[in-house]
């Protein structure tokens, strides 16, 4: 059963850079699916459209079937909870502590960085908590971001998106600023939630050695284009 349906996404820039042309792939429930390239291949920008934190230029997302470029902001507020998103650079307010980033979460992404934290219940205290525990982190629940390190950030960054109960985690580069071991770490926790707890996965890379080993399916990218779609078995056999 399909989950993600990308038909026809282009996107130009206002500075007229073509950024993604006739886009189109499909994925199914609890895939998880590494989208790989050169950079300025337009992974980051795909991966905002299908949040719209970037508007698409033509063509149509289906999330569950409903196309997510024809929503009014209040349906769109509403099904952007079902979709996680991760970064590179975490986006965490790093003046804060481990568990209010986490609190914030619930908001959805978009408010995180311009809303407060406003009010809480005690059961979605004990739900971040509990997350946070399931990814190793119950040493730092009250520490400041800026005291963790990259990998931790990276987690809290996870935890923020699983708050939600997203259908769909997106992930944009999420070990390209980590070390080797701390990218196993996130790397091991992004298959644990494709595989247990059956989250779709679609997570930007760079590292083809990655990609095959962490995914069923892979896409390829070049500039803007996608030049392969397939398993990451069938990508194995060819490299
Ligand atoms: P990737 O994630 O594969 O590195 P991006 O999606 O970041 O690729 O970028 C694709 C192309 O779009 C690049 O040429 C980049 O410079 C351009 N681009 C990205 N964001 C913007 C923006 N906000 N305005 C204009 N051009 C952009
Ligand atoms: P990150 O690595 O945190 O995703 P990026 O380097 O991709 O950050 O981009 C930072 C911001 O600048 C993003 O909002 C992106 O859309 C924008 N951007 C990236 N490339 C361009 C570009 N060529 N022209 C204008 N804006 C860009």
């Amino acid at each position: 059963i399909k989950i993600l349906e990308v038909n026809k996404i282009s996107k130009k820039y206002k500075n007229s850079t073509q950024a993604l042309t006739d886009v189109n792939f499909s994925v199914k429930e609890g895939e998880f699916v590494s989208i790989i390239g050169p950079s300025g291949a337009g992974k980051s920008t795909l991966l905002r459209c299908i949040n719209r934190l970037v508007d698409a230029s033509e063509g149509e997302i289906k999330l569950d079937g409903v196309n997510l470029l024809s929503l009014n902001k209040r349906s769109l507020q509403k099904t952007r909870v079902k979709i996680g998103m991760i970064f590179q650079h975490y986006n965490l307010v790093e003046r804060l502590s481990v568990i209010e980033n986490v609190l914030h979460g619930r908001l959805g992404y978009k408010n995180i960085l311009t809303g407060s934290l406003g009010i809480y219940t005690q059961e979605e205290k004990r739900k971040a908590i509990e997350i946070l525990c399931s990814l190793g982190m119950e040493e730092q629940i009250y520490k400041r971001c800026d005291q963790l390190s990259g990998g931790q950030k990276q987690r809290v960054g996870i935890a923020r998106a699983l708050i939600q109960e997203p259908r769909l985690l997106l992930c944009d580069e999420p070990i390209a600023s980590l070390d080797p071991n701390a990218s196993k770490v996130i790397m091991d926790q992004l298959s644990m939630i494709s595989k247990k707890m059956g989250i779709t996965v679609l997570v930007n890379l760079h590292q083809v050695d990655v990609a095959i080993k962490y995914s069923d399916t892979i896409i390829g990218m070049k500039k803007g284009s996608v030049v392969y779609s397939g398993s990451a078995k069938g990508m194995k056999s060819e490299t």
